[in-house]
């Protein structure tokens, strides 16, 4: 049995800068904060690292109770987002969970998302219901950290052993995948620099070739 941990953003899903949008709405809305996160590189990065680094420079400390306020205002601007900027599945997605959906897989996420940001993203894709839980954003800031709570949660769904790949498409998803002895398999479908997946497992342009990704994914 394998257990399988997707990334979300660049992975499965494009959502074409709504999250940053959404993100810069609620910088401004909370705290008259404009273009927050202009000039960071935060791809690969989870929320909980984002939103306090974009209130530290702006030399502001963040609170847990922050964060909270932060979700509860963000995740409605990003479902805003979504539908403005047209968010989309990524090639050969749909076909692919829809197939491991019948394989002895446990399906999960990894991603540096909020959970309620997640769920925001992939629900109205028609996605999120494949997936049986994960490693959140919430989780911990730290993308290796993340991954290890949510495969802890994901082994209580498979068996003793089970093989864990983690599903990714930035240098931050390889290492911590691995930090984790994960499998890694890389997509090129999001925010790589050039050579940043090169220690990745192995690579795939995209998930559109379904035998090749089932075999990348389970293939041993
Ligand atoms: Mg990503």
């Amino acid at each position: 049995m394998t257990i399988l941990m997707f990334d979300i953003d660049g992975t499965l899903a494009r959502s074409q800068g709504a999250g940053t949008l959404a993100m810069t709405r609620a910088f401004r809305q909370l705290w008259g904060i404009e273009n927050a996160l202009d000039g960071m590189n935060f791809a690969g990065r989870s929320d909980t690292w984002i939103v306090p680094t974009a209130l530290a420079s702006q030399g502001r400390e963040c609170s847990a109770e922050d964060l909270t306020r932060f979700v509860d205002v963000y995740v409605p601007h990003l479902g805003d987002a979504l539908v403005e900027r047209r968010s989309q599945l990524c090639p050969g997605v749909l076909p692919l969970l829809e197939a491991l959906s019948r394989q002895e897989v446990t399906l999960g996420l990894g991603t540096g998302n909020f959970r309620r940001a997640a769920e925001a993203k992939l629900a109205p894709l028609g996605i999120w219901h494949y997936f049986v839980d994960g490693g959140f954003g919430d989780d911990d800031p730290d993308r290796t950290a993340l991954l290890a709570r949510g495969l802890g949660r994901l082994r209580a769904h498979s068996s003793e052993g089970a093989e864990a790949v983690v599903i990714g498409d930035t240098g931050h998803d390889v290492e911590a995948g691995h930090a984790i002895g994960a499998k890694v398999v890389a997509v090129r479908t999001g925010y790589a620099e050039p050579g940043e997946l090169d220690a990745a497992d192995i690579v795939l342009d995209d998930l559109s070739d379904l035998e090749r990704s089932l075999q990348a994914l389970c293939g041993g």
